[in-house]
C-alpha cells in the first residue's frame, strides 16, 4: 500500500477490471466523483459527475469493469490501485444465482422450484463476507430483483445496530455511503456483541427470524424467487462452526459461499452434503483489498453504528429526549448468570441460569448508557419470540423522582412498555 495523500484534488485513471482501494483519513471526510467511464462501489454504480462524501476511516474500493476516471478531494490514510481482484469470480456467482432466480420465477408458484437461491456467506473475520453479500444483493437489485438481506453478525450490524440479527428486502443497489436504508427491517434483539454470551438464545432468535421469513416468502412469489443472501459472523471454530451449520439448516440455504478458508470449506463440504446433497458449497478467494480491523477499530465501528441509528448516517437526524416514569416501563433480561450444572438441581426445576429465562430488571443507575430494545411483545411471555420496533438509549436515571430520560429516534410514546436489556452499552461522544 502506498502512503496517504495530502489534501488536493487528484484524478485517477482506472483500467478495465481494476480497482482503487481507499482508506479515508482519520480526521476529515473524502469527496469522490466519477468523471468518465463506469465504476461501482461494492456493486452499486457511481452516478456520473456527482460528488459523494465518505466519512473518516471509511474503507472501500471503486471498481471498474470497462475503465473509468475518478476524481478525489481530501486526505486518505492510503489509496492504491490494484489490477488483481476476485471480482470476475464473484460476478460469475451472481450470474449463476441470476439463472436460478429466473428459473424460480418461471416455475409454478407453489412448487419447490419456485424458491430462488438462498445464499449464505461464511468465512473468518475480515475475509470480506459483508462486502460480498452486499455486492451480490446490489447486482441482483440492479436487475430488478428484491432479494432479502439477512444479517446474522451480531458483532457489526450491517442492517441495524450491533447485538441484533435482522432481515430486510433490498430494492435498490446498496448506497455506498448510507448503506442499507433503515426503513422497517425485521429485527430481533440478542443484546450482546458475540454469540458466546448466550448461544441458546442466539439459536432461538435465528430460528424465529427464519420462521417469519419463511411465512413471508410463502405469500410472496416475487421475493421467494429473488431468494436471500445471509451474512454470518467470523467465528468459525468450535461452537462458531456449529452455529454456521445451524444457520445453514435453519434457513434451508442451498448455496454456501466459503471465503478464504480451505479448512472451513472442506469441513462444510463434508458436513453439509451429508445432510443435504443438493446444497452447493463453493470456495471463493478473498479480495486482497479487505482490510483487517483491530478489536479497537471494531469497537469504534459498533459505537458509530449506534450513533448512526440515533443521529442518521450523515448526522442529519435529531433524536428526541423523552422522560418516562419507572412504573411506565417493564424491562427484562434474557438468560441468567453463569451456567449451574443441571445435576445440582432437583428434577424438573428450572435453573436460574436457564439461558432462556426471562428476568425482570430493577431500574437503577446501572441502566445509565445502556441501549434497550423496544419489543413488539404484548405480554412478557412473548418477548423472546417477538421482533423489536427499535432502540432507546438511557441518558439519565433519577432515583428520587423515579424517572428515566432516554433518547429515541422519534418523538412520542414508545410502541410498547416491554424493553429488553442485554450487555450493549454506548458512550455518546
Ligand atoms: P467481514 O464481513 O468478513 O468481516 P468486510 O466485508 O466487512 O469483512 O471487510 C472488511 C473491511 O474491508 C471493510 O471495511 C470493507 O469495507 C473493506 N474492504 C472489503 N473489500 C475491500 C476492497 N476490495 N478494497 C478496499 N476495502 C475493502
Amino acid at each position: 500500500a502506498s502512503g496517504g495523500s495530502t489534501s488536493a484534488i487528484k484524478q485517477v485513471k482506472l483500467d478495465k477490471e481494476c480497482e482503487i482501494r481507499i482508506e479515508v483519513g482519520n480526521e476529515t471526510p473524502l469527496r469522490l466523483r466519477l468523471l468518465s467511464g463506469t465504476a461501482e462501489i461494492f456493486g452499486a454504480e457511481l452516478p456520473p459527475e456527482i460528488w459523494l462524501t465518505f466519512p473518516p476511516r471509511h474503507k472501500f474500493a471503486v471498481f471498474t469493469w470497462y475503465g473509468a476516471t475518478i476524481e478525489m478531494d481530501g486526505e486518505t490514510e492510503s489509496d492504491y490501485t490494484a489490477d488483481e481482484t476476485p471480482m470476475v469470480s464473484y460476478v460469475n456467482v451472481h450470474a449463476i444465482l441470476e439463472g436460478r432466480r429466473n428459473r424460480a420465477r418461471a416455475s409454478p408458484p407453489d412448487s419447490n422450484s419456485s424458491q430462488g437461491p438462498r445464499v449464505i456467506v461464511v468465512g473468518p473475520t475480515d475475509s470480506g463476507k459483508s462486502t460480498l453479500s452486499r455486492m451480490l444483493l446490489s447486482w441482483a437489485a440492479k436487475q430488478g430483483w428484491k432479494p432479502t438481506f439477512v444479517d446474522l453478525d451480531v458483532g457489526q450490524g450491517f442492517i441495524t445496530i450491533p447485538g441484533s440479527i435482522a432481515a430486510t428486502p433490498i430494492e435498490l443497489p446498496i448506497d455506498p455511503v448510507e448503506g442499507v436504508p433503515l426503513e422497517m427491517p425485521l429485527v430481533y434483539f440478542y443484546g450482546h456483541v458475540t454469540p458466546s454470551n448466550n448461544v441458546d438464545l442466539y439459536k432461538v432468535l435465528v430460528k424465529e427470524l427464519a420462521d417469519i421469513l419463511e411465512r413471508q416468502f410463502a405469500g410472496n412469489a416475487e421475493s421467494r424467487a429473488a431468494g436471500m443472501v445471509i451474512n454470518t459472523m467470523g467465528w468459525i471454530e468450535g461452537v462458531g462452526y456449529e452455529l454456521i451449520q445451524h444457520a445453514i439448516t435453519t434457513f434451508n440455504a442451498n448455496v454456501v459461499l466459503v471465503l478464504d478458508q480451505e479448512k472451513l470449506f472442506s469441513m462444510l463440504k463434508k458436513d453439509v452434503l451429508k445432510n443435504n446433497p443438493n446444497v452447493d458449497v463453493v470456495k471463493l478467494q478473498k479480495s486482497g483489498g479487505v482490510v483487517s480491523r483491530s478489536n479497537k477499530f471494531r469497537q469504534r465501528t459498533r459505537s458509530f453504528r449506534i450513533r448512526e441509528y440515533f443521529y442518521g448516517p450523515g448526522n442529519d437526524l435529531s433524536p428526541h429526549a423523552n422522560i418516562a416514569n419507572f412504573s411506565d416501563l417493564s424491562i427484562y433480561r434474557i438468560g441468567g448468570g453463569p451456567q449451574a450444572p443441571h445435576s445440582a438441581l432437583p428434577i424438573g426445576a428450572k435453573s436460574v441460569a436457564d439461558p432462556l429465562r426471562l428476568a425482570p430488571v430493577n431500574i437503577n443507575r446501572d441502566l445509565l448508557h445502556v441501549v434497550l430494545a423496544v419489543s413488539f411483545a404484548k405480554e412478557p411471555e412473548q418477548i423472546i419470540s417477538s421482533n423489536v420496533a427499535g432502540f432507546i438509549y438511557v441518558t439519565d436515571v433519577d432515583i428520587q423522582r423515579k424517572k428515566i430520560t432516554y433518547l429515541a429516534p422519534s418523538p412520542g410514546d414508545l410502541p410498547s412498555k416491554f424493553l429488553i436489556m442485554g450487555t450493549l452499552t454506548w458512550l455518546e461522544t
